[in-house]
């Protein structure tokens, strides 16, 4: 058996596989199409948000002023102004003790400056008594209130939420500029694979998880591009790779066979076309982690099994296509306490699944106990993760950790 060249930590990894993430141009699109999109701009707004003061309640506009000494057994009396009261038949003026009619959302009158809700009046014809007193600016929103014009409201770097379309359609952006997908094939190898959409038959076959993982985490940044399953045939890979790159792949994904077994041949064939920049990285699990680059793209030479695959993507491949993408948010975590001790060697970063626990005196972080490479239901019993640095020999029952929930 072949051995791992080196394994490299971690961080050298990471910093390898960084120096080679290119940035992909900015494209403008619709704001409806921008849902998870990186924004390549910073957004300032254009308008006032709201662009006139608004009512904010259903009621009456009055002068605040005209409403003072109100009470339920002494209200004041206001007289609605109205048709033929000339150009300012919609305008409150001063002195004259006026209200007029407005629904939530409408402009203010002019002269107006708060509303009276609709439960503290009462009309009767063309007056209206006033049973309590507001104060100016009451029940009103101003404009400008919201945003102001000129205001930053959304930076460069940020992975736009269902709310950050709400605001750029508030701002009447229709547009904006983000960066492009940049297009990942994704490309299985083993001879005991079988694609889960086949009818299985009881053979001796394992399903294709990869593929489907590989490209549902992918699909938040880039576009994943499944090219399936190829046997462990050195020549077979090595088409299926040239063909994936000439045919428009900015980068691949390629789990399995990147072991040091006989029939491992993916980082011999990454050689072979260009270079292999690393083999082998001390994570765990996802040991058998490789990056090389062919014709200036990056490659990802990634475990088979899936729970080791996924491990290697989200220590190696996200921080890829975040910096790709333009991403400049972190990633949220929750800080839990560990319920329980979780070992790990010094030298070696360790990817470990955790239930999240809710207490009174906050969240604990319970490892999950059954959690080799080829446990896939660790993942499914998890809420999270919590990465185990290199240079930390476990973490303490009772040790505050940070976690990243599954998105
Ligand atoms: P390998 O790295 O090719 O030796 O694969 C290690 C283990 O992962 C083997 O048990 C494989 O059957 C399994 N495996 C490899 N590729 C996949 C895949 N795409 N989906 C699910 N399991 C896989
Ligand atoms: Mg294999």
């Amino acid at each position: 058996m072949k051995l791992f060249r080196k394994l490299i930590p971690l961080d050298e990894a990471l910093k390898t596989v960084l120096s080679y993430a290119k940035p992909t141009e900015i494209e403008e699109i619709g704001f409806d199409d921008a849902l998870s999109r990186v924004l390549a701009e910073d957004v300032c707004s254009p308008i006032d948000s709201p662009p006139f003061d608004r009512a904010a309640m259903d009621g009456y506009a009055i002068r605040g002023e005209d409403s003072f000494g109100a009470s339920p057994n002494n209200p004041v009396l206001l007289r609605r102004r109205s048709r033929g009261e000339g150009e300012k038949k919609n305008e409150i003026m001063e002195g004259e003790k006026n209200y007029l009619p407005i629904q939530t959302g409408m402009p203010m009158p002019k002269g107006s400056n708060a509303v009276v809700m609709l439960e503290y009046a009462k009309e009767r014809e063309d007056t209206l008594e006033v049973f309590k007193p507001v104060t100016p600016g009451k029940n009103v929103s101003f404009k400008g209130e919201d945003v102001k014009k000129g205001e930053e409201v959304l930076k460069e770097g940020r992975l736009l939420k269902s709310h950050d379309l709400g605001m750029l359609a508030s701002l009447f952006k229709s547009s904006v500029k983000v960066y492009k997908r940049a297009k990942f094939g994704i490309i299985s190898t083993g001879d005991e694979l079988l694609d889960p959409k086949e009818y299985f038959e009881g053979e001796k076959k394992i399903a294709d998880v990869n593929s489907y993982v590989l490209a549902a985490l992918t699909k938040k940044n880039a576009s994943p591009y499944i090219i399936g399953i190829v046997r462990d045939d050195y020549e077979e890979i090595k088409n299926a790779i040239s063909l994936s790159l000439e045919e428009g792949c900015d980068g691949l994904l390629i789990s399995g066979g990147s072991s040091v077994g006989k029939r491992d041949f993916i980082a011999d064939v990454v050689e072979d076309l260009g270079k292999l920049m690393f083999h082998g990285v001390s994570i765990r699990p996802g040991e058998p982690t490789g990056f090389g680059v062919i014709n200036n793209k990056p490659v990802f030479v990634l475990p088979g099994y899936p729970v080791a695959t996924m491990s290697a993507f989200e220590l190696l491949v996200r921080p890829f296509l975040y910096a790709v993408h333009g991403v400049k948010e972190e990633r949220k975590k929750i800080l839990a306490i560990a319920s329980k001790k979780i070992p790990s060697a010094v030298g070696r970063t360790d990817f470990v699944r955790v239930k999240l626990l809710c207490a009174e005196n906050g969240y604990y972080a319970e490892p999950i106990r059954v959690s080799g490479s080829g446990i896939l239901s660790s993942m499914t019993k998890s809420d999270g993760f919590v990465v185990i640095e290199e240079n930390k020999e476990g973490v303490e029952e009772g040790e505050r950790i940070a976690l990243n929930i599954y998105d």
